[in-house]
């Protein structure tokens, strides 16, 4: 089935079940302190369920485009590394504000699961919240009784707050959960397995699908839950995922959300995608790079369509990052010296654009940003490269001054993460405590200056008052560190 039709056969279902279909939110949130980004479905919904407003029916359906990529839904240093994590993705979701409950939510999702997508019910898992303690919250028996009589109970597991206990960020709406989880490995693997390991959740083949969470309270700025005034069903299916379940295919990356953007980047790059490589194996690295960039583009496209440019501070620096990201792993990996992401807004948009019209309209802008960025930044990446050269053949010794590796970020705009990662490549280590006490003294120099403008990688070691989304080293065996607000 073709994605176009597991998207379409998702709003028809609901709609049929009386659910109003709604059009997606956009992707930045320009209104809400609490969150930068939509990260689920429900964030444009987030009013009804507190009770400041009536939505225009009290059943809506919908595919909203979610990036996660900051705050307390950080997904990006999954993304390319694992074959189901995206920083952009559709969330396919039905609500009911104050209508039907856990009932009609869980019979709905197994009647489209199994039934109109005919998934095999073997190879479906379920989770129910089993309760917290520090919360006095109680085990969520009605969920278990519901499902028990749909599923074996040894499919029904229980599931703690931080798996089946959804908040949205670190105030708003939450409330237990049930989580879909289907198991797509091979009968050899399963074989290899028994007991509670059959439902490992960590395994990369045992794939969360969809959340149908029951909306019940309210997280408070002070951290104390209060009951909402009404109870909701907010569900979240990631649309890829059912793509990759219902093509028979063992990633995302491989249904076709994803692979004619893969073929481009191919051809373009000259380079071959291995489906079955590991990211952490040295040829894995250029299969990385590519799910890496196909996602990427993704993102940056959706973002700039709406209306959310690469820029120096907020949204737009967290877009700048993730293009340059890209742009990286293209570099490093793929070996590109000229501007090529930009090419492939072409095919996205091919694809995308009867879903979500922006990618047509927007198409040469968002072309024109992404093609400048790549040329600003490819200048950057190569000057630096020769100036670490030249710092290298000048240093004795093993390890590169904290003093070097500043100026050529400071003066350069060299990312200092991937001075490290060339350094460390060619069997060099960098200081990196002097690198620090370089940046302190530049701000003690200089603290009327903007700290973001100041240097576009500086959050990479400082933080800063950006909302922050990463540490994203290339390499898989460096410690990965995320930032907080300062
Ligand atoms: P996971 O445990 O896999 O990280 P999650 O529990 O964080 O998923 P939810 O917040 O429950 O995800 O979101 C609802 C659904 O959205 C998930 O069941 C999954 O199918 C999908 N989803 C979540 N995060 C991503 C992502 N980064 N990329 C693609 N799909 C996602
Ligand atoms: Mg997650
Ligand atoms: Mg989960
Ligand atoms: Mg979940």
């Amino acid at each position: 089935m073709k994605s176009q039709e597991v998207r379409n056969q998702f709003l028809e279902f609901f709609e049929s079940k009386k659910h109003s279909i709604v059009a997606s939110a956009p992707m930045v949130i320009k209104d809400d302190p609490t969150l930068m980004f939509t990260n689920a479905g429900m964030n444009q919904f987030k009013e009804f369920f507190l009770g400041n407003g009536i939505p225009k029916n009290n059943r809506l359906t919908d595919t909203q485009k979610c990036l996660r990529v900051s705050g307390k839904h950080n997904d990006l240093e999954e993304v390319g590394m694992d074959t189901y994590h995206h920083t952009m993705f559709e969330m396919l979701g039905n609500w009911s504000f104050g209508d039907y409950f856990k009932k009609e939510a869980i019979q709905w999702a197994w009647e489209l699961l199994t039934d109109v997508y005919s998934i095999d019910k073997d190879i479906l898992y379920v989770s129910v919240f089993e309760g917290a303690k520090d919360e006095n919250l109680e085990m969520d028996q009605e969920a278990y009784d519901l499902w028990k009589d749909i599923v074996p109970e040894d499919r029904i597991i229980m599931g703690n707050k931080k798996d089946n206990f959804w908040e949205m960020g670190d105030q708003g709406p939450c409330g237990p959960c049930s989580e879909i989880h289907v198991d797509i490995r091979s009968a050899e693997d399963k074989a290899k397995v028994s007991g509670r390991d059959l439902v490992n959740a960590d395994h990369p083949q045992v794939v969360e699908i969809w959340n149908l969470v029951f909306m019940q309270y309210n997280r408070k700025a002070n951290g104390s839950l209060e009951k909402l005034p009404s109870q909701h069903v907010d569900t979240g299916m990631g649309f890829e995922r059912l793509c990759m379940v219902l093509q028979g295919v063992k990633s995302n990356y491989d249904t076709d959300v994803f692979t004619p953007l893969i073929r481009e980047i191919e051809t373009i790059t000259n380079s071959t995608y291995d489906k079955d490589s590991l990211p952490t194996d040295e040829e894995g690295k250029v299969s990385v790079a590519i799910r890496v960039i196909a996602d990427h583009v993704r993102a940056v496209s959706f973002s700039i369509a709406d209306g959310q440019l690469p820029s120096n501070n907020g949204a737009g620096y967290v877009i700048r990052r993730i293009l340059r990201r890209a742009i990286r792993y293209g570099f490093t990996f793929l070996n590109t010296k000229e501007p090529f992401i930009y090419k492939l807004v072409e095919t996205l948009s091919k694809q995308m654009r009867d879903a979500f019209p922006e990618l047509k309209t927007q198409k040469n802008l968002i072309v024109n940003v992404i093609k400048e960025e790549e040329q600003s930044f490819l200048r950057t990446l190569d000057q630096g490269l020769v100036l670490l050269d030249n710092v290298i053949r000048e240093t004795k010794g093993k390890i590169i001054s904290g003093e070097k590796a500043f100026e050529l970020y400071d003066t350069f705009g060299f990312p200092i993460d991937l001075t490290a990662l060339i350094l460390s490549e060619q069997g060099y280590e960098l200081d990196e405590k002097g690198f620090k006490a370089e940046l302190q003294k530049q701000k003690d120099r200089s603290r009327a200056a903007s700290q973001v403008s100041a240097g576009d990688w500086e959050v990479l070691l400082e933080g800063t008052e950006e909302e922050f989304i990463g540490y994203d080293h290339l390499t898989t065996e460096v410690k990965l560190t995320r930032y907080r607000k300062v």
